[in-house]
Parts: C-alpha cells; sequence; structure tokens
C-alpha cells in the first residue's frame, strides 16, 4: 500500500511515524522529529526537514546512525539478519551473488575502511537511477573513498545515507521521477560517444566537430524531434536548436540550452543536462498537445569549453554576432583549421553571420546546469537559484629575482623569486577568503630551469580571480597587484604581470532570478542563492538579453569536469518541476 503525503500530514503523531518507520536504519528519531516540520508540502519538503534533524543532531548521533547501518555484503547478510530494506538493496546490486574473489576483496575493503575510519562504509547501493551500481562500480567507489580524508568520510556516509531514505520515500509513496529517469537516459545515451583515443579507455570527451561530437548532434536532433518540437536544425557553427511554436504566430520565444562538447576525460552531465531538461518539458507539452503564448527555443551549444579549438564560447557567441572570423585560421594539435573542421562537417561557414538572433523576437534567456561546486551538496538542498556569473580576470606573471647557491647564500641574504609567490598564494587565500564569495588561485608556478641546489631567481605564475560583481572583483584585484609590488620591494625583486583576459559579471535579471525563486519554492525546496563560479553560456547571450540560470547540486561532493560528476534522477526531476513552472508563470504573465 503505498502512502500519500495528505495522510502523513493528518495522521496522529504516532501513526504517521509508523508510515516513515524504515527510513533511517534502526533510527527512527530522525523521521519522528522531522515530524515537528508538518504539514509537508512536497516528499522535497519532507527530506529536507530530515536532513536538517540529523546534520543539528550532533557528531555522536550521527556516527550512531552510521554504525546502525550493516556492511556491503558482510557478516549480517551471509547470516540473513539484514532488515527487509537493506536486504532487497544489497540483493538488487547484486551482492548476495558474489564471486568468490569478488566476495574475500569486499571483506578486505570492510575490514580496511573499518580500521581506518571506524564505521561500516556506506555506499547508496541502488545508485543516482535508482536501478543500482554494478558490482564493479561498487567495489571502485570503495576503494576510492578508502582514501579520503575522515571529515569528508563522515560527510559522505550521512549523504549517501539521505540519498538511500530517498529512494525508500520513493517507494513508500510510490513515487518514480520518470521525467528525471528520462532526462538521465538521454544524457547516458549521449555519452556513448566519445573521442578517439578517450572512448577505448571508457572515458568521455567531446571536442568541437570531431565524428563523436556529430554524432552527438545527430542524437540530439532525433531526440528532439521524438519530443514533438515543430522545427530542428543545426546551424552554421554547429548548434542544434529545436523550436517549439508559441500559441499564435508572432508570438515571441523563450531561449533556453546549453552545451554538448565535454572537457577531456569530462562528465556526463556538465552542458547537456542544460539541454534535455527542457526537451522534456517541451515533450510533455507536446504530449498534452498544449500550446503556450510564448515559443521555446532549445539550444544545444556546440561548443563551450575551448578545447580544441582556442575559441571558447563558440556556438552562444554565434548567437549574438560574437564569433570572431580570425578563429577560422586556429590550427587544433594536428594542424586542421577549424575553417577546414567545419567544411569537413558540412557546415556553411558563409552563413555564421546570418544566424545571429534579433533579441527583441526573445523574452529572455535561462539555463539549468549542473553546480560544478560542492555547496548545495553540503547543504542538502538539490537546486539552487544562481544570482550572478563571476566576473573574472586572469594574469600571466613572473617575478625576477637572483639565482644563487643553495649552500652558500644566507636566507637573509637571498632574492627568491619562488619565496616571493609563495608569499602572494598567502595573501591571496586569505584575500579572497575575506569576501566570502570571492576566488582568487595560482593555477600555474613554475621555476623555468630550476635546479635543486639553486635558490630560485625566476618564477613564473598565473593569477585567476573572480568574483560576483565586478565590483567586487576590481578591489580583489587592486589589493593583489598592491600586495605583490609590496612583496617584490621588500624582497629587492621585480615582476611583469601580463592582463590575459578580463571578462565582466553576469548578474542575474532580477525578474527572471525571481521566477526560479518562486519555482524552487513551489517545490518545497528551501530557497538557496548562490553565484556561479564558472562561466556558462548565459554569459554570453546576459550582453543581449535578460538571463538566470538554475543550478542542480551534484553527487561526490559536487565533483565536476572529472568522470565522477553525477547527479540523481530525483534531482533532475525537481528541475524539470521547478522549469515547468517558471514555463508557467510566462504563461500567466502574458496571458
Ligand atoms: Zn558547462
Amino acid at each position: 500500500m503505498t502512502l500519500t503525503l495528505e495522510q502523513l500530514n493528518s495522521a496522529s503523531r504516532d501513526e504517521a511515524a509508523q508510515m516513515l518507520d524504515g527510513l533511517y536504519e534502526h533510527s527512527p528519531w530522525i523521521a519522528e522529529q522531522a515530524l515537528n516540520e508538518r504539514p509537508f508540502t512536497s516528499l522535497a519538503h519532507l527530506k529536507h526537514a530530515m536532513c536538517e534533524v540529523l546534520a543539528h543532531a550532533g557528531r555522536d548521533a550521527q556516527l550512531g546512525l552510521i554504525r546502525a547501518h550493516p556492511e556491503l555484503a558482510g557478516k549480517a547478510m551471509v547470516s540473513k539478519t539484514l532488515t527487509a530494506e537493506s536486504t532487497n538493496e544489497q540483493t538488487k546490486a547484486g551482492l548476495t551473488d558474489c564471486t568468490p574473489e569478488e566476495f574475500a576483496k569486499i571483506q578486505k575493503l570492510n575490514a580496511d575502511y573499518n580500521a581506518k575510519f571506524s564505521w561500516p562504509f556506506i555506499l547508496a547501493v541502488r545508485g543516482p537511477r535508482g536501478v543500482g551500481y554494478n558490482k564493479q562500480q561498487i567495489i571502485d567507489a570503495f576503494e576510492r573513498r578508502l582514501h579520503g580524508h575522515p571529515e569528508f568520510e563522515l560527510a559522505e556516509c550521512l549523504r549517501n545515507i539521505h540519498r538511500i531514505v530517498e529512494i525508500r520515500l520513493n517507494d513508500k509513496f510510490g513515487v518514480e521521477p520518470t521525467l528525471g529517469h528520462q532526462v538521465w537516459d538521454w544524457q547516458e545515451k549521449l555519452a556513448q560517444h566519445s573521442d578517439p583515443g578517450y572512448a577505448e579507455q571508457g572515458q568521455l570527451t567531446v571536442t568541437y566537430l570531431t565524428d563523436a561530437h556529430r554524432a552527438c548532434a545527430q542524437r540530439i536532433t532525433q531526440n528532439m524531434r521524438d519530443c514533438g518540437f515543430d522545427e530542428v536544425y543545426t546551424d552554421a557553427v554547429g548548434n542544434v536548436v529545436g523550436r517549439y511554436h508559441p500559441a499564435n504566430a508572432g508570438g515571441k520565444y523563450l531561449m533556453t540550452g546549453s552545451h554538448y562538447d565535454t572537457v577531456r576525460n569530462g562528465g556526463k552531465y556538465d552542458g547537456r543536462l542544460g539541454i534535455f531538461v527542457p526537451m522534456a518539458c517541451v515533450s510533455e507539452l507536446h504530449k498534452q498537445a498544449k500550446r503556450l503564448p510564448f515559443g521555446i527555443e532549445v539550444v544545444a551549444f556546440a561548443e563551450e569549453e575551448g578545447q580544441r579549438y582556442k575559441a571558447t564560447f563558440l556556438g552562444s557567441g554565434a548567437l549574438i554576432g560574437d564569433f570572431k572570423p580570425e578563429w577560422l585560421d586556429q590550427q587544433d594539435a594536428d594542424g586542421i583549421t577549424m575553417r577546414a573542421a567545419m567544411q569537413h562537417a558540412g557546415l556553411c561557414v558563409d552563413d555564421i553571420p546570418k544566424i545571429q538572433r534579433d533579441p527583441a523576437q526573445y523574452l529572455g534567456f535561462v539555463e539549468v546546469h549542473i553546480e560544478q561546486g560542492p555547496v548545495l551538496n553540503e547543504v542538502n538542498i538539490p537546486l539552487g537559484v544562481v544570482t550572478s556569473i563571476n566576473g573574472s580576470v586572469r594574469y600571466l606573471c613572473e617575478i625576477i629575482g637572483t639565482a644563487s647557491h643553495a649552500g652558500t647564500t644566507p636566507m637573509d641574504r637571498r632574492r627568491d623569486a619562488a619565496c616571493a609567490v609563495a608569499e602572494l598564494a598567502l595573501y591571496m587565500e586569505q584575500r579572497a577568503a575575506k569576501d566570502g564569495d570571492s576566488v582568487a588561485t595560482i593555477g600555474q608556478l613554475n621555476v623555468p630551469g630550476g635546479s635543486i641546489n639553486v635558490v630560485p631567481g625566476r618564477c613564473t605564475f598565473s593569477l585567476d580571480m573572480r568574483a560576483p560583481t565586478d565590483a567586487q572583483r576590481d578591489a580583489l584585484v587592486a589589493d593583489v597587484m598592491a600586495q605583490l609590488t609590496h612583496i617584490c620591494e621588500r624582497r629587492s625583486v621585480r615582476h611583469t604581470a601580463e592582463l590575459t583576459m578580463s571578462a565582466a559579471a553576469a548578474p542575474s535579471a532580477p525578474e527572471w532570478q525571481a521566477r526560479w525563486e518562486r519555482a524552487v519554492s513551489a517545490l518545497g525546496v528551501p530557497l538557496f542563492k548562490l553565484p556561479s563560479g564558472a562561466g556558462h553560456d548565459a554569459m554570453k547571450l546576459h550582453e543581449v538579453m535578460p538571463q538566470a540560470m538554475l543550478f542542480v547540486r551534484g553527487e561526490n561532493a559536487g565533483i565536476s569536469h572529472n568522470p565522477l560528476e553525477s547527479t540523481t534522477s530525483d534531482d533532475m526531476q525537481l528541475c524539470v518541476d521547478a522549469f515547468t513552472h517558471v514555463l508557467n508563470q510566462l504563461s500567466q504573465e502574458l496571458s
């Protein structure tokens, strides 16, 4: 018998506690305390209330919960003393059906893990799609996490417990995130295409106009047709465009989308999530034969990551007339010019200026994207409203001191270039942290021609500084550059600094950000706002029309540009629901 939220909200306290029994392993107190938050407006609301109870319960209670869990394929499984829920999960993951070698391997991992952390390894074995990891994936996750820091691993165990509970809750309430699964499956299928050299190793790499890239475009085209878009075409730079017409000809369009190229050995969701979420919404509209007072234009941008050519945001740039003709002569690592690659792909280079959009025909631009950071994961909130895409600047710098004998030069007589950079790095770390939401990084730091027995005479390094507003970024840059000058004077070394990139911040348009906020709140998800540290296609559209973004929580502490990048079909479902809510808001506003 499946439950409804209404039953849970109207039941007596004891009855309600009974309904939620078995969610947290041998720990009914979590669900019981969360009942204080009734009435729940959604399952997302209930889930978050339970997360909050555990977050505030203190470390001993958290450890008690973790230790209430059985080991994976451990003694309790063998002696058949698992709870019904755990038996179901471990059976589905194939853990009751291990070969003797697999069984021995898992026992060894259990023992090593317990010895290091003094609690059992916790993994939501039904995984992000709910269908279950295979045994190899489980063993891989086990081996990887064995190397984690104890504090991080404690948090990771708690997050996995919440995911286990989420799936148990779905089962109790008979809920399937059907559209989330759909979005998940599209991404899984798209990830089958990968560039040569990476595909063989099971890695995902899709760079501009390779065979894999063109296969992706074809697959997205077919998916869009299946969804019921009225027009689907590939434009002159390789963007795949799907248009769902408005109720009346001449209506404006909402533009949305993200990129389908990837970094090398990247994740399956970066960019692609922002293509498939609105596609799921259009598919539903089409099924219901529903037209809105405005059209929907979903653009799968061909290029954002700048991997094959040094031309980032090529796809979205072309739509705002920011395609630079000199890019066509850029060569890839094999000496193939962009022009030749485009001709080979059957794209008409001469038509590029024609794809520039007239902003007057659009309501605005929205983009959903996986967060690519740890923030939403840490606060146990599935969706985050983006306040601004950070402005950034980059410099390539050099400090020149004096190379001298490492044995004979006394410490007070050195002009050590590397120590000067080290001092700057520590200053930057503190200065950026002081803002709360600025970031500053020295990602490259080299001592050219350095030797083990020579005081560094030169040190080349990079600076990357970002903040949600240009003013905040400029203040950060001014302080860091002043400190650089100050350090160099005090240490009697000199420096050069070359500005290589400067991008303005793209604050969300207030009325569009407010639409996302209303959508998130309507789902019962706590409102959480954050700036985007990474650049996105929305930055380009920002130059010509209002824009606002929505982030989706990433698993594995939000890791991205990495094959471990992941999110759940439950979170994707919430994202589809939020997008649908924004479409409904716009319909009401325009009718
Ligand atoms: Zn991206």
